[in-house]
């Protein structure tokens, strides 16, 4: 019940997926949302206006591409002026370029680490400041199960996925002393654009191996991220919660 009331959240690559389904899902709990999206501003603005009418919060929407530091800097900027400050940060614009080591070019493996890793950086860094002064905040990070088992063809998304562990570790380690949480999820395979846009022979081979038969939804990751934000999950850090049918048991 209106868990996160008072609350800024913050979920990068929210015009749609999973994103948006945490960001409307923080909202039905209370919360302020911003959605940082590289879409186009007409479906951006529309996705902040859904939620705003949906749950009578303030929702806004900024163009941002969170592979750039400086457009990161400038625009968490413009945001803690606009709301005051930010209490919840959710990591979690991503993206694919699937190919096999030998085919990957040395772009596909930029651009994937940049957007799915240094995007992480560039966020909580601009935050770092912000969450030091409140002595509060939960940061929740999107990896994937494919960054805790490895996946043929995903060299890069796998690295990505892997490091965003990592570096939920060492925030998590910093900022635990001043009150911040720092966690991962791990999503197996969620109904998105993202599968939508896979092979569907891949992706019917992917879901055989999954032990609950059957394809995950955004909302699952939704509530899972609901939970780390809200004060029930306060003494929880540096975790890795898996939210994926049992794919990675
Ligand atoms: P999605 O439907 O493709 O949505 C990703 C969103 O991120 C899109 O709105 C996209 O905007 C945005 N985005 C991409 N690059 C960006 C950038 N540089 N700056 C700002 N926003 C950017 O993906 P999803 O399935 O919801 O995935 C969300 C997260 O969950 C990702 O980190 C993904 O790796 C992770 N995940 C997903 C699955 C799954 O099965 N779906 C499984 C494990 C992990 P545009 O509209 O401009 O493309």
């Amino acid at each position: 019940m209106a868990e996160l009331k008072g609350k800024v959240a913050l979920v990068t690559g929210a015009g749609r997926g999973i994103g948006f389904a945490i960001a409307d899902t923080m909202a039905r709990e209370g919360a302020d949302v911003v959605i940082f999206d590289l879409c186009p501003e007409e479906a951006g603005l529309a996705a902040a206006e859904q939620i705003a009418q949906a749950h009578g919060v303030k929702a806004a929407f900024y163009r941002c591409d969170v592979s750039s530091f400086d457009t990161v800097q400038e625009t968490v900027k413009a945001v803690i002026k606009e709301f005051g400050g930010v209490d919840i940060l959710v990591n979690n614009a991503g993206i694919t370029r699937d190919k096999v080591l030998l085919a990957m070019s040395e772009q596909d493996w930029d651009m994937v680490l940049d957007i799915n890793l240094k995007s992480m950086f560039n966020t909580i860094k601009a935050c770092y400041r912000n969450f030091m002064k409140k002595k509060s905040g939960k940061i929740i990070n999107i990896s994937s199960v494919s960054g805790l088992m490895g996946n043929a063809a995903q060299a890069n998304y796998t690295s990505a996925k892997a490091g965003v562990i990592g570096l939920t570790k060492t925030v998590a380690r910093e900022l635990a002393s001043r009150g911040v949480n720092c966690n991962a999820i791990a999503p197996g395979t969620i109904r998105t654009p993202m599968t939508e846009n896979m092979d569907q022979g891949a992706l019917q081979a992917l879901l055989s191996t999954v032990p609950m038969g059957k394809i995950g939804e955004p909302s699952d990751i939704a509530e899972c991220a609901v939970f780390l934000a809200s004060d029930k999950a306060k003494y929880i850090t540096g975790e890795v919660i898996r939210v994926d049918g049992g794919i990675a048991m």
